[in-house]
C-alpha cells in the first residue's frame, strides 16, 4: 500500500505528526503496536508548554485537570508558584492520565482521516541508506517519509542507527496511582530532595500529581548520572517517597502495581533519507525535570509540516529547525545532570534553587519547560551562562562522574 506519510508509533508525538499532516490532505497511516485503550507510564502532567501545543494541534484539552503551578520542595524549605505569564505559554498546565490523552488523540487522528493500526508492530524498511517504508508482520506500506515515533528507543530505532548516545545521561522513573482527599488541588508538586535508603542523593524528584478524578500520580525519577544508580532500587525509592507524603496527602494504598520505564535524553542520528525521528525517540526529554510530552508533541507537529512544505528536504529541514528550538537547551540540561550527580553539588544547589524567589522562579520556568533556546528573560539569560560555564566544566564533569555501580 502506498501513502504519503507512515507513522510508527501512537504517543502524542505519532498522533500529532499524523494529525497535522491528515488535515493538510495528505495520507497517512499510523502504526500502533498495543491495541486501542494502551496505557503509557507517565507522570501525566502537561506543562504550560503542553497546553500551548495542544491549542496549536486545535484539540479540546478542557476534560483535563486544570493545574495553575508548582509547589517544589527541597529539605525543609517549600515554594508554591504559579505558572508565569508569557507571550508563548499559557500560565496554566493540566494532568491528563495518559491512557485517556493518548486515546484521545488518536480518536482525533482517526477523525481527521488517519488510517490508524492497532496492535502492528511496524519496522522501517530499508533499501541502502533509504527507509522507503515499513513492514507489518509481511505487509509492505511505502511512502517518500516516515515519521519515528515510537519512544524510547527500541527495534525500529535500532535499524535506523537512531540510539541513545551511550555517553549521555538518561533517565528511569516509576509511577503509581492512588486515592487521595486532596486529588482536585491545582498545584503539583515535587520534591527535589530525594535520598534512597542508603541515604544519598538522589538527582531526580518526587512527584505528587493530582488528577482531579480521586486520584494523585505519584512517582519519583533519577537520573543516570546518581552515584550508585545501577543498583538503585525504583520500587523502594517510590515506596520511602510514599512514606513522606502519606501523611499530608492523606494518601491510599496504590491502586494498581507501580509501572517503570525509560526517558531518553539523547539521540545519535535523528533523520535520514525517507525519515525522522520525533519526541522520545529522537531523545527529546528535559533531563532537568524528565518531561517530553510537550516536546514530542511540537516535534510531531514540525516534522509534518516540513514535509507539508517541501517533501524532498523535509528530513534535513526538520532536523534543523528542532535542532535550533531544542539542541543547546537540551545540551545545557544533560551537563547539567552531570553536575548533580555529585551528591556535594546537588544539596547546596538546591538550597539554592529553591531558596530565594529569583532563583525559584528560575527553577519554575525549567521546570515547566519554558525555557529553549529562543527563551528571553533571566530564565533565558542565567541558562546561556550556565551553557557557556558548564561547557568548560563539561570534560572534568564526566570525568570526575559520580560512579553509576
Ligand atoms: C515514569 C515517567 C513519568 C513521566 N512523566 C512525565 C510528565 O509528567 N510529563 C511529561 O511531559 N513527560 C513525562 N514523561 C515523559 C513522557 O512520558 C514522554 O516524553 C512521552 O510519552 C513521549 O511521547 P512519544 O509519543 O514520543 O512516545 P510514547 O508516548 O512512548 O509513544 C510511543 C508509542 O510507540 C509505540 N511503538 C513502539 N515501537 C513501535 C513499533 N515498532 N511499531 C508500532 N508502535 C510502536 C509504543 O507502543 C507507544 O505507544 C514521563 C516518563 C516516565 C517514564
Amino acid at each position: 500500500m502506498q501513502r504519503d506519510i507512515l507513522v510508527i508509533g501512537g504517543g502524542p508525538a505519532g498522533s500529532a505528526a499524523a494529525i497535522t499532516a491528515a488535515r493538510a490532505g495528505l495520507s497517512v497511516t499510523l502504526f500502533e503496536k498495543s491495541a486501542y485503550g494502551r496505557d503509557k507510564v507517565c507522570g501525566d502532567g502537561l506543562t504550560p508548554r503542553a497546553i500551548a501545543a495542544l491549542n496549536e494541534l486545535r484539540i479540546d484539552h478542557s476534560v483535563a485537570h486544570r493545574i495553575d503551578g508548582l509547589r517544589m520542595i527541597a529539605g525543609k524549605k517549600e515554594r508554591e508558584l504559579a505558572w508565569p505569564t508569557t507571550a508563548r505559554f499559557p500560565n496554566h498546565g493540566a494532568v491528563w492520565p495518559r491512557q485517556k490523552f493518548d486515546n484521545h488523540l488518536l480518536d482525533v487522528a482517526i477523525a481527521s482521516g488517519v488510517d490508524v493500526r492497532f496492535e502492528s508492530e511496524a519496522l522501517p524498511v530499508l533499501e541502502g541508506e533509504k527507509v522507503i517504508g515499513v513492514k507489518v508482520g509481511s505487509d509492505l506500506f511505502t511512502a517518500p517519509f516516515t515519521v519515528l515515533a515510537a519512544g524510547a528507543q527500541g527495534m525500529a530505532a535500532k535499524m535506523l542507527g537512531a540510539e541513545r548516545d551511550p555517553n549521555e545521561t538518561f533517565g528511569l522513573a516509576i509511577r503509581a496511582y492512588a486515592p487521595t482527599p486532596r486529588h482536585a488541588e491545582r498545584h503539583l508538586e515535587a520534591c527535589l530532595s530525594l535520598r534512597d535508603e542508603h541515604g544519598t542523593a538522589v538527582p531526580g524528584y518526587g512527584w505528587m500529581f493530582p488528577a482531579g478524578d480521586g486520584t494523585v500520580n505519584i512517582g519519583v525519577g533519577a537520573l543516570s548520572t546518581m552515584k550508585g544508580f545501577k543498583k538503585l532500587n525504583l520500587n523502594t525509592l517510590l515506596d520511602q517517597y510514599a512514606g513522606l507524603v502519606r501523611d499530608s496527602w492523606s494518601l491510599g494504598e496504590y491502586i494498581e502495581k507501580p509501572r517503570a520505564w525509560r526517558l531518553p535524553m539523547s539521540c545519535v542520528k535523528r533523520y535520514g533519507q525517507g525519515w525522522v525521528a520525533v519526541g522520545d525517540a529522537a531523545g527529546f526529554v528535559n533531563p532537568m525535570n524528565g518531561e517530553g510530552i510537550d516536546y514530542g508533541l511540537e516535534s510531531g507537529m514540525l516534522a509534518a509540516q516540513k514535509f507539508i512544505e517541501d517533501p524532498a528536504s523535509a528530513a534535513v529541514n526538520y532536523d534543523r529547525e528542532v535542532g535550533e528550538r531544542f539542541d543547546s537547551f537540551l545540551r545545557t540540561g544533560r551537563r547539567f545532570s552531570f553536575l548533580i550527580g555529585h551528591p556535594w553539588i546537588l544539596k547546596p544547589g538546591l538550597r539554592i534553587a529553591v531558596g530565594t524567589q529569583t532563583a525559584a522562579d528560575i527553577t519554575l520556568s525549567v521546570m515547566g519547560n519554558l525555557v529553549d533556546s529562543s527563551t528571553p528573560g533571566a530564565a533565558g539569560r542565567v541558562l546561556k551562562i550556565a551553557d557557556k560555564t558548564l561547557q568548560l566544566a563539561d570534560p572534568l564533569l564526566r570525568k570526575t562522574r559520580a560512579s553509576a555501580n
